[in-house]
């Protein structure tokens, strides 16, 4: 640390990613990343763009904003386009919140709540999953705190109903929720169409996920026009051009391949189950999961064992320290190779260590 950093940022204690290792060649189930590449003319739409790259980009992503709201049933001044949801996150929790109006979230959830809290100075309150890992939604009913809550949970997997985001809504008109979709298309409920009704809901999305795009960077926000407003407020007075042209050109040819992705979330889906019972039969817990990703533990082997154990045979799983999930990995979905490849490793690991 330079002795320049300021006082209110030597003690911020930076997200981590999950590892990117160069040595050898892993099968990669560790960053809940796509297994399939974008669709052909995505691939072709960002080539074309990179022509034009002398040209700052459009700050209001005029296609890209219009098709979505087509596609989604909503007001273009409902949306605003980001680079990566990180960064919307970002926006809300700088907008929205500080000591006045502190924020609630879960205490096993995204690594970024907390780093993003702290970084804005805001007071935060993280409530306890319940000992099945799920989050009761009852903890928020009338809390008066801003709330974020990933819906789908990470790295749990597991959902709310949209009644019970609903509740929660309504619950606390004078706070503002967020519901973070970053896995809704693996089988989650999405609130998008109750920013209509509420005006104190915040969804927000990505395209890192379901829509091959990780790299390219593109994450989105639905509210009332309002609140896109005041994120708008936000995005002009950081980098009116966050989003650069050869992405918004890819999200735009996403969206009209919209078939294309909906039907790698099916294959996601399909080898998600064949991997939940694989390990179910190895003995392993699994929790219930809606995205592209499963979490669980085996009574054989320990969760950092696992990893390091796998990672030894070339598998990168994701396997976090925090006491009350240390047992765990979450393991992203990839192709049925990758899981089969995945399933036999974790089968002779199980049986080297019976010997
Ligand atoms: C991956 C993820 C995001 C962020 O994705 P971006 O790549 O920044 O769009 C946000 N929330 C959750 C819960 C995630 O898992």
């Amino acid at each position: 640390m330079s002795r320049f950093f300021t006082d209110r940022l030597k003690s911020l204690e930076a997200y981590v990613p999950g590892e990117q290792p160069k040595d050898m060649k892993y099968i990669k189930l560790n960053t809940n990343e796509s297994p399939f590449p974008p669709s052909p003319s995505v691939i072709e739409a960002a080539r074309e763009e990179a022509g034009r790259l002398q040209l700052y980009s459009d700050p209001e992503c005029t296609p890209l904003v219009a098709k979505f709201a087509e596609l989604y049933g909503i007001d273009k001044e409902s949306v605003i386009m980001t680079n990566g949801s990180d960064e919307v996150l970002n926006f809300a929790f700088m907008a929205f919140s500080d000591e006045k109006r502190p924020l609630a979230f879960p205490d096993i959830t995204y690594g970024f709540y907390p780093v993003f809290a702290r970084l804005n100075r805001i007071p935060y309150e993280e409530i306890p999953l319940k000992e099945d890992f799920t989050v009761d939604y009852r903890d928020y009913v009338g809390i008066n705190k801003n709330i974020v809550i990933a819906n789908p949970n990470a790295p749990t997997g597991m959902a709310l109903s949209l009644d019970e985001i609903e509740e929660i809504i309504k619950s606390n008109p004078d706070n503002l929720v967020l519901i973070d979709e970053a896995y809704v298309d693996f089988g989650g409920e999405s609130a998008i169409l109750l920013t209509k009704k509420y005006r104190n809901l915040l969804v927000t999305g990505t395209f890192s996920k379901s829509r091959s795009l990780a790299g390219a960077r593109l994450g989105f926000g639905i509210a009332s026009p309002e609140i896109i407003r005041d994120l708008n407020t936000i995005k002009y007075s950081t980098n009116p051009y966050n989003v650069n042209r050869m992405t918004m050109m890819a999200g735009y040819s996403a969206l009209v391949d919209n078939e294309y992705y909906m039907n790698n979330c099916k294959t996601v889906i399909e080898n998600r189950e064949y991997t939940a019972k694989e390990l179910e039969r190895l003995g392993f817990t699994v929790l219930p999961s809606k995205t592209n990703f499963v979490f669980a533990k085996s009574p054989d082997v320990g969760g950092e064992e696992l990893y390091l154990k796998l990672k030894a045979r070339g598998i990168l799983v994701r396997h976090f320290k925090n006491a009350r999930i240390k047992d765990f990995n979450r393991i992203t979905i990839g192709t049925k190779s990758d899981m089969q490849s995945f399933i036999s490793n974790v089968e002779e690991i199980l049986k080297e260590k019976s010997k």
